[in-house]
């Protein structure tokens, strides 16, 4: 059994056809890449699981239960975190309160703070600034956070939604060493990026999605040395 199925999924923005017929899975242990042009679908589709937006057709389902209609904080609590498309901390918040946020599913105040504790041994940088605004953090320390924040609820599958975008080279891999990590300790990765290279150097497989609809999948090591995914989707 997967940990997430996406079965036969459509979402409609009004008039605009947003994903048509998708159909992928997520095994437990995996970091899955989904790549794709601007407006290809990818956010929609990670904003489906996440249940933020609504399917018009398809069915969703994460460890065995159908998830398709689910209530959004619902999900969290079942295991699925989402780390969104531009970080969207809170920045007139502390770090501090934004991690808290990330743990509001939680029952145990006490919980919350050890795993908050975790977080500071996991990312020092955020423990040297857990008062600071969030919205003062440079952008690869903001990204850090939103990981962060997403951690808090003890996340199964971890929904990442551009996680390089918009940082410099050095701040992108040290973000990848961070995916690899989550991915070593336990952590399920289903991983939306423009860099496609970098994000299917670092995942188990990749689905290609072109105008709502996948054209490619496989594994992402072989997909890498595929004459036509180079050409088509990587620049040659
Ligand atoms: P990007 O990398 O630019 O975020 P994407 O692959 O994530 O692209 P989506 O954001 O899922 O693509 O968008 C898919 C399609 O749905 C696009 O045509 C987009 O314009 C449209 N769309 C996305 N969000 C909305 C919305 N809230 N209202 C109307 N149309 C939307």
């Amino acid at each position: 059994m997967a940990l997430l199925e996406i079965e036969n999924l459509s979402v409609n923005y009004g008039g605009v056809q947003a994903v048509r017929g998708l159909s992928l899975r997520v095994e437990e242990g995996e970091v899955v890449t989904l790549i794709g042009a601007n407006g290809a679908g990818k956010t929609t589709t990670l904003r489906a699981v996440s249940r933020m937006v609504r399917p018009r057709e398809g069915r969703l389902s994460f460890a065995g239960r159908d998830i398709t209609r689910t209530a959004p904080d619902e999900v969290v609590r079942l295991g699925v975190a989402q780390s969104p498309e531009g970080r969207q901390v809170l920045a007139r918040q502390s770090v501090q309160d934004n991690l808290e946020l990330g743990g509001y599913t939680r029952k145990s105040a006490a919980d919350v703070r050890a795993d908050i504790s975790r977080m500071y041994e996991r990312f020092p940088r955020l423990g040297e600034r857990r008062n600071q605004l969030a919205g003062t953090l440079s952008g690869g320390e903001q990204q850090m956070l939103a990981i962060a924040r997403a951690l808090m609820s003890r996340p199964r599958l971890l929904l990442l939604d551009e996680p390089s975008l918009g940082l410099a080279p050095i701040i992108v891999r040290e973000i990848f060493s961070i995916i690899r990590e989550l991915n070593d300790d336990g952590t399920t990765i289903l991983l939306v990026e423009q860099n496609a290279r970098l994000a299917m150097g670092q995942s188990h497989r990749t689905y290609v999605l072109e105008a709502g609809a996948l054209t490619l999948e496989g594994e992402s090591a072989a997909m890498l040395n595929d004459e036509r995914v180079l050409h088509a989707y990587l620049g040659g």
